[in-house]
Formats: structure tokens, C-alpha cells, sequence
């Protein structure tokens, strides 16, 4: 199988396996605990978290560990909205977020909130001046991606963070695609908070961060012992946790050797497709995008065909975010940035990882250019 859906999840990596099987084989004390056994699961993870800390300059203190992407998502909205309900009751978002940051306003508005979606030009960036222009007193929380699951493309967060604070809001940013795959430092970027997710980076799903900067208020999102500094509580799942750490170091020290690899290939396979595929259209900016990330319109075919004929070849890719795959919703990001509707559902995304070859691309390539042909002759 050749497999090009990595910004929907990744391969855990040999290191990551490594250390997970043997924190499950070797460790069994609660992290909690007083004694040895305890303390060596605590040492695991205390591990993990400056790796983690690591990809991004933070200070091991400001990193918590969650469940994934999407609980650090719904604890940074959900949390600051609690916690700064008295200043206000306004957030700002982009209208290409993930649906975890999305769903989180949706669900904060029948709380009392207001929001305000920013959206992006035809580039799929958002203006930092348009987010300036969506505040006003009351606003609490400014909410902006590092860099788009679908389109890759990467945003200016560091002007947006700047007229966030501006306004006297608080800056979060999902950077699950970003962590660990583009150089990001949480000082430089301006983020007050910023979710990660393991499974985006060769680690094991169902485990991420909130960084949390210090001295900004929030509340626990999920109750009961004092884990995690009192801020999330639950037994900690030191396996998965450690084989977080593990990939995240792995995707510290080969980040520029892994971003060039990519980078080469997505480049090529961009060349190759638009080549290949008469009509085939590139979305976002060439440069400005993530090194993994080519996400393309097809016109005159619909996704869900053609990835089932990708599939039936071998290639595994994605009409878009995998959350939205075989939903007949179309892609709000693409609708967003102002393509139609019919656009939108010709989306195919390829997403490339350092272990994918030129082979591996020439053959998706040429899949490709069979099952678009072979739809479009049968319209
Ligand atoms: C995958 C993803 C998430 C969700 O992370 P999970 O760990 O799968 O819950 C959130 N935001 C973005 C941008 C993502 O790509």
C-alpha cells in the first residue's frame, strides 16, 4: 500500500513502538504513587514531557498531557471562556479551523458566546488585519491554526497573536499539524495556549499536550485527582505518553532532514500530477504550506470516486479531513476560501511522510491519472 494520508494520522515510529512496549512490559506503578514502582512511571513520563516541551522551547511546566488533539482543543476554548466570562463573552476563530475548534464555538455560542469567524483570501491564509478588525471590547480568546489539515497552508500566527494581545485577548493556536513538523517556538509565536497531537507525528494516538503559558489562568476541563498538577485529572497513560516523547524527540532531531525529504517529494508530486492530470488544480499557496501537504481539486470528478479507485490501486489518500470523509458534507475550508460547491467536493489530498519514495510516487501518480480519466470518460 502506498500511504498518503498523513495528515490524517502516521505511522507510529520504531522508537515509539520501542518505548511503549517496553513501559508496558517493565512499568506498573501508578505515576500518583509514593514508592519505586510509582516513581519510575513518573520519571516516564516526566521524560516525555520535556521532549515534548522541547519541539517548541517551552518550559516542562507548561506542558500538560491530554487525550489528543481535540481535548486540548476543547479544554483551551472551553476554559478560557470559563475563566475570563467576566471580561467578556467574545472569541474569534478562522472559518478553516478543525472541526475541534469549530465544534467547541458552536457548543461555547449555546453557552452565551459570541463568535466571530474570520475568513481566509483565495490563498487560504487569513489576514492578520481582518483578525484586528474582528475585535472589540469583550473579545477574550482568539483562536487561529498554525497551519491548515487540509490545505497545509500555514498561517501568519505571530501577527495574529499580536493583535490578539492588542485587543487584550488571549492567543490559542491548534498546531497539530505544525508540532514537530515545521519549526515553532510557543514564545515566538505569540501563543498563550497551543494543542499538539501525538498520532500527527509518529506517535501512538489518544495522547497530546495543552501548553498552557505560564501565569495564564485557565480551569480543569476534566475533574477529579490532582494529576497533571491539578489542572487534568485521570491515571495517566504513561505508555503512550512516553511513546509521545519518544516520537517527538525523533521529530525534533530530524526535523530539517525529514522537512527537506518532504519537501523534495511534494514538489516533485506536484510537478508530476499537474503534468499527469489535465485540469488538475494545486490549493493554496505553492511555498506557503506545510512540507508534507499537496491538496489538489480535480474538476469534472467527486472525491469519494477517486479515492475509491485510489484505493482499489493501493494508494490510500483523502477527500479532505478524515473526520469529514464519507460525510456528503463538503469541506468547509475549501467552501471558505471561496471555491463552490462542486470545487469542493473534487478536493483529493495527498499527504506525504520522510519514509514515502519517488517510487511510491510516480506509481500514485499514474493511479491517479487512470481513475480521474476514467471517471471523467464515463460522465
Ligand atoms: C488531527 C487534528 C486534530 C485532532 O487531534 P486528535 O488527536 O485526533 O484528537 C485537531 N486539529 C487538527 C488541525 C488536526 O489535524
Amino acid at each position: 500500500m502506498i500511504y498518503l494520508d498523513n495528515a490524517a494520522t502516521t505511522k507510529v515510529s520504531a522508537g515509539a513502538l520501542k518505548t511503549m512496549t517496553s513501559c508496558l512490559e517493565e512499568l506498573c506503578g501508578n505515576p500518583s504513587a509514593v514508592h519505586t514502582a510509582g516513581a519510575r512511571s513518573r520519571q516516564a513520563m516526566e521524560r516525555a514531557r520535556r521532549e515534548a516541551a522541547a519541539v517548541i522551547g517551552a518550559e516542562e511546566g507548561e506542558i500538560f498531557f491530554t487525550s489528543g488533539g481535540t481535548e486540548s482543543d476543547n479544554w483551551a476554548l472551553i476554559s478560557v471562556f470559563e475563566a475570563r466570562r467576566d471580561r467578556g463573552n467574545h472569541i474569534v476563530a478562522s472559518a478553516v479551523e478543525h472541526h475541534a475548534v469549530l465544534r467547541t464555538c458552536e457548543y461555547l455560542k449555546s453557552r452565551g458566546a459570541e463568535i466571530t469567524l474570520v475568513r481566509p483570501g483565495e490563498d487560504g491564509a487569513i489576514d492578520p488585519e481582518d483578525v484586528r478588525r474582528a475585535m472589540r471590547p469583550g473579545t477574550i480568546l482568539v483562536s487561529v491554526m498554525t497551519a491548515n489539515n487540509e490545505t497545509g497552508v500555514i498561517q501568519p500566527v505571530r501577527a495574529i497573536a499580536d493583535a490578539a494581545h492588542d485587543g487584550g485577548a488571549l492567543f490559542h493556536t491548534d498546531a497539530v499539524q505544525a508540532f514537530g513538523h515545521i519549526p515553532l517556538s510557543a514564545e515566538a509565536c505569540g501563543a498563550d495556549l497551543l494543542s499538539a497531537s501525538s498520532h500527527k507525528l509518529n506517535g501512538p494516538a489518544g495522547c497530546g499536550i495543552l501548553y498552557i503559558r505560564r501565569g495564564t489562568a485557565v480551569r480543569s476541563l476534566i475533574h477529579g485527582g490532582s494529576q497533571e498538577r491539578s489542572r487534568r485529572a485521570g491515571t495517566e497513560n504513561v505508555a503512550a505518553i512516553a511513546g509521545f516523547g519518544e516520537a517527538a524527540r525523533e521529530a525534533r532531531l530530524f526535523m530539517d532532514q525529514r522537512g527537506r525529504a518532504e519537501r523534495a517529494l511534494r514538489d516533485y508530486l506536484i510537478r508530476e500530477v499537474e503534468a499527469a492530470v489535465p485540469g488538475a488544480a494545486l490549493v493554496g499557496s505553492r511555498e506557503n504550506r506545510l512540507p508534507n501537504n499537496a491538496c489538489f481539486l480535480f474538476p469534472g470528478t467527486e472525491n469519494q470516486t477517486v479515492l475509491i479507485g485510489l484505493d482499489m490501486r493501493g494508494v490510500a489518500a483523502s477527500g479532505g479531513a478524515a473526520c469529514s470523509s464519507g460525510s456528503l458534507d463538503p469541506s468547509h475550508v475549501l467552501l471558505a476560501m471561496g471555491y463552490t460547491y462542486e470545487e469542493a467536493f473534487s478536493e483529493i489530498r495527498l499527504t506525504l511522510s520522510h519514509e514515502n519514495t519517488r517510487e511510491e510516487i510516480d506509481a500514485a501518480v499514474k493511479a491517479l491519472a487512470e481513475v480521474v480519466r476514467g471517471i471523467r470518460e464515463r460522465r
